[in-house]
């Protein structure tokens, strides 16, 4: 397949330069949830030079630029994820985080510069008829940034008929694109468990309920539900990161918390898992005259694309780097993704981009990990074509 001359990717790659040098400023100056003050404002003065109405303050940090051209009334939003998390950076590379114990450990950096491209290139080129809305989405790592946006009335002030949504994803070459209908990404939850026994004197245990006896119990039990309670053709995890107990040698302690997360594609069987759990741990925690009270709570909603615009998005790819390099029945991952409560109200579909397999192989959430700006292309110029599908005119 021979790229036309005006492809998004070719065009959006005549101002690499400069997009690299605006990736890589947001990479050294990471903001976590809620707190894209400076990345924000960077998105909206970027999105009015270019000539886009802009409406900051959307979900407390969030911006939504909005660009029209032609008769058409039909919309379409583009998604982009803007937050960084708290983590310590290990790179020592010019452009690494300038903040302590922050850091673009997952990419969205670049998301956000590879949404300004597409921007650029459509108000440039305007090849669609109707209404393009850039959704710049605070928040993304497990705090709720696209509810938040929800709750203030994004669909209802920007109504879009269809929206797009994209990651990095590393070890995928450069110029290759990945997705599947249906659910993609898993859905997520935290939860806390507080077992509360009755403490004492570590060489007396027959005078205590020992609460770390009984979490240990919970822990196993926990894992038959996956392998007994949910059905073999679905699938799920539970996952328990945080024992915290005692800190004595010799002392048995009141009471302990176990905490970690659960995943699963169906809503359905999210609940499932829940009530599993509750039951179990209850039931163990009674038998031994302890009381287990879980605080479970729902992070992610799975997310799924919908045939349609999963289509008309993985053509926009294909027309862009030939249908060999767009893998269209991709396996789902277990990895949650918030743009699910987006998806979940309005119909649209999420793609994956390579990130590279050397450079950029590096994975996401590692302190090693850095966005490749080799991709800034390849995410802004499928979100630009996608639009010029979805819009084309008539
Ligand atoms: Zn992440
Ligand atoms: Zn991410």
């Amino acid at each position: 397949m021979t790229h036309p001359a005006t492809s998004p990717v070719d065009h959006i790659r005549t101002w690499l330069p400069e997009l690299t040098a605006w990736r890589r400023d947001f990479h050294a100056h990471p903001e976590t949830g809620f707190e894209e003050h400076r990345t924000a404002g960077l998105i909206a003065e970027r999105l009015r030079a270019m000539g886009i109405e802009v409406t900051t303050g959307i979900g407390r940090t969030g911006v939504v630029g909005t660009l029209r051209h032609g008769p058409g009334n039909r919309a379409v939003g583009l998604r982009a994820d803007m937050d960084a998390l708290d983590m310590a950076e290990a790179n020592g590379f010019a452009h690494a985080s300038t903040i302590p114990g922050k850091m673009h450990g997952c990419g969205h950096d670049g998301h956000s510069t590879m949404l300004l491209a597409a921007a650029r290139y459509l108000a440039e080129t305007k090849r669609f008829d109707g209404t393009v809305h850039f959704i710049f989405q605070p928040a993304e790592e497990g705090q709720g940034g696209a509810r938040a946006m929800l709750a203030d009335g994004l669909f209802e002030r920007f109504p879009c008929d269809a929206i797009y949504g994209l990651h990095n994803r590393p070890g995928m070459r450069v110029g290759q694109f990945g997705l599947c209908a249906g659910p993609m990404m898993a859905g997520a939850a935290f939860f806390d468990l507080t077992i509360q026994g009755r403490g004492g004197h570590g060489a007396r245990p027959e005078s205590t309920i020992d609460p770390v006896v009984i979490g240990a119990q919970i822990i196993g039990a926990w894992q038959t539900i996956i392998a007994r309670s949910v059905a073999p053709a679905d699938t799920g995890v539970v996952t328990t990161t945080g024992f915290e107990a005692g800190s004595a040698y010799n002392v048995i302690p009141d009471r302990v918390v176990l905490r970690g997360t659960v995943r699963a594609f169906r809503a359905e069987t999210m609940r499932l898992i829940e009530t599993r759990m509750r039951e179990l741990a209850s039931g163990i925690a009674t038998g031994f005259g302890a009381t287990a009270t879980l605080d479970f709570r729902e992070i992610a909603a799975p997310l799924v694309n919908q045939p349609t615009q999963t289509d008309l998005i993985a053509d926009a790819a294909a027309g862009l780097v030939g249908e060999a390099h767009v893998d269209r029945r991709r396996v789902p991952a277990m990895g949650s993704e918030d743009f699910a409560y987006m998806l979940a109200e309005r119909p649209g579909a999420y793609i994956l981009v390579g990130n590279g397999e050397g450079e950029g192989g590096c994975e996401v959430h590692n302190p090693g990990y850095d966005f490749n700006d080799a991709a800034i292309p390849y995410g802004g110029g499928v979100l630009a074509a996608t639009v010029e599908r979805d819009l084309a005119p008539r």
